[in-house]
């Protein structure tokens, strides 16, 4: 989140009502504020969408989010029920050498990463400008980098290490002293004073992630408003901004014409998302087991990654017997899946859904999704962006920025944020 809210006034407009939008505005209902939140689309929800196919739901975006103690209390409170993975499906892989393994690095590699854990980097990073790769290679080593950091980062953001920023993408972990190995760095972390955190669990909400929007919708009653594409900043004592990075930078144009021709190189990853519905008794060892499996780009498959919907969640599927599975496509270094037809998509989702999990059938049903700007990359580019936008236009009280690039990515993080708001 960047800016503040001008608390001598008690009204706040809300722009976007995408999953930021809505959650900034019932935080500030609750407390009390007079919201007013405009959307240009005809439905609440941005990116966020649950549709209805004949074979089960299908998610165009979010899927599940991280809950800790606190997000679980915002959903309990908003009346939302989530459900955890099932606990026989916990497993997640990453695919390596022609198969899907729980632990992707040799025995050879495991001890080296041991070794370099332990020891001081070689070549120390600059802690507040180093990419997540650099960061990787100085304490980790090579095969870390390779075989699980980059499809862990394809997973989360469609991108590579060398796109992220560490200080911008996982401030966790920038170590304190670059100098010495990460073990010193982690112990002086914990030793540091605050709230112990709790390792947060993988969860959905049982009716799909639009039920949250419909619940958020429902709060808000009359006081959100679809089909209003607002073209001009209104002037009003407390605004918050929720919308994409082009839409933000034509808003601000005229009142900080430097941090929106800055906003306008801020890239975000090209992503496919497949909703795809199969017979459980066309996979050769049986249907998909676990959470998913990450690809690294090196394993030579177009596919980012697959999520097993069937097997983690209840509710996924309506006919016994039938697998839903998410599979992901594109991302930056494959910007051309977008470009594949309905068909292209099928026929190359089905052959290698053939080489991870042995699927020997067609698909009952896909449901495509293609987003040219799915996740903004939170690069050294972004970093700077968000230091402009502090210093100018949200520099002025009662002006926020609250949007999946101002801080968080992610829904938790977006929620764990929503506490700064002041
Ligand atoms: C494929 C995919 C999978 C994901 N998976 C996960 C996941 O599993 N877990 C997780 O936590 N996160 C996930 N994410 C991230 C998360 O879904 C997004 O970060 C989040 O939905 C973005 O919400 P937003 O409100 O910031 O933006 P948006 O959803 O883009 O909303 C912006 C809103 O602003 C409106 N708008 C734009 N211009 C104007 C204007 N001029 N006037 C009025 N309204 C305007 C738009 O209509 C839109 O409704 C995923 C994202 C993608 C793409």
């Amino acid at each position: 989140m960047i800016g503040r809210l001008d608390p001598n006034h008690r009204e706040v407009t809300v722009i976007g009502a995408g999953i930021s939008g809505l959650l900034v505005a019932y935080t500030l209902k609750k407390r009390g504020f007079k919201v007013r939140v405009f959307d240009s689309a005809s439905r609440a929800g941005g990116l966020i969408e649950t549709r209805t196919t004949a074979f089960g739901p299908a998610e165009t975006a979010a899927h599940s989010l991280m809950v800790n103690p606190d997000v679980s209390a915002f959903f309990s409170e908003l009346g939302i029920e989530l459900e955890a993975v099932h606990p026989e499906s916990k497993a997640r892989f990453i695919y390596r050498n022609g198969k899907m393994r729980r632990f992707p690095l040799t025995f050879l590699e495991t001890l080296r990463t041991i070794w370099r854990f332990f020891s001081k980097p070689a070549h120390p990073i600059d802690p507040t400008r180093a990419t997540l790769a650099e960061w990787a290679r100085a304490h980790l080593g090579e095969p870390v980098l390779k075989n699980l950091l980059a499809p862990f980062v394809t997973g989360v953001y469609a991108a590579t290490p060398e796109e992220l920023r560490l200080a911008t993408a996982f401030p966790s972990l920038v170590p304190s002293d670059p100098r010495r190995s990460l073990f010193w760095n982690f112990l002086e972390a914990r030793r540091k004073p605050g709230p112990k955190k709790t390792r947060p669990k993988m969860m959905t909400p049982k009716g799909g992630m639009e039920s949250v929007i419909l619940r958020l919708q429902a709060v808000l009653g009359p006081d959100l408003v679809l089909n209003q594409p607002i073209q001009e900043l209104p002037e009003v004592p407390n605004l918050v901004v929720c919308v994409p990075p082009p839409e933000l930078a034509r808003l601000i144009q005229k009142h900080d014409p430097a941090s929106a021709s800055a906003l306008r190189s801020v890239s975000s990853s090209p992503l496919v998302t497949v909703t795809a519905f199969a017979k459980g008794t066309d996979f050769r060892n049986g249907p998909p087991k676990g959470v998913g499996v990450l690809i690294p780009r090196n394993e030579g498959l177009r596919i980012l990654g697959v999520l097993f919907n069937s097997s983690s969640f209840s509710g996924r599927v309506l006919h016994p017997g039938t697998v839903s599975m998410t599979v992901m496509l594109g991302g930056t270094t494959d910007p051309g899946a977008l470009r594949l037809g309905d068909e292209e998509i099928t026929g190359l989702i089905v052959q290698e859904l053939g080489l991870l999990l042995g699927f020997q059938g067609n698909l009952l049903h896909r449901e495509i999704t293609r987003w040219d700007s799915a996740i903004p990359l939170y690069s050294g580019t972004l970093d700077g962006v968000r230091g402009l936008l502090s210093k100018g236009f949200f520099s002025k009280q009662g002006r926020i920025l609250f949007t999946n690039y101002s801080k968080e990515v992610s829904i938790r993080g977006m929620i764990d944020t929503l506490r700064l708001l002041s």
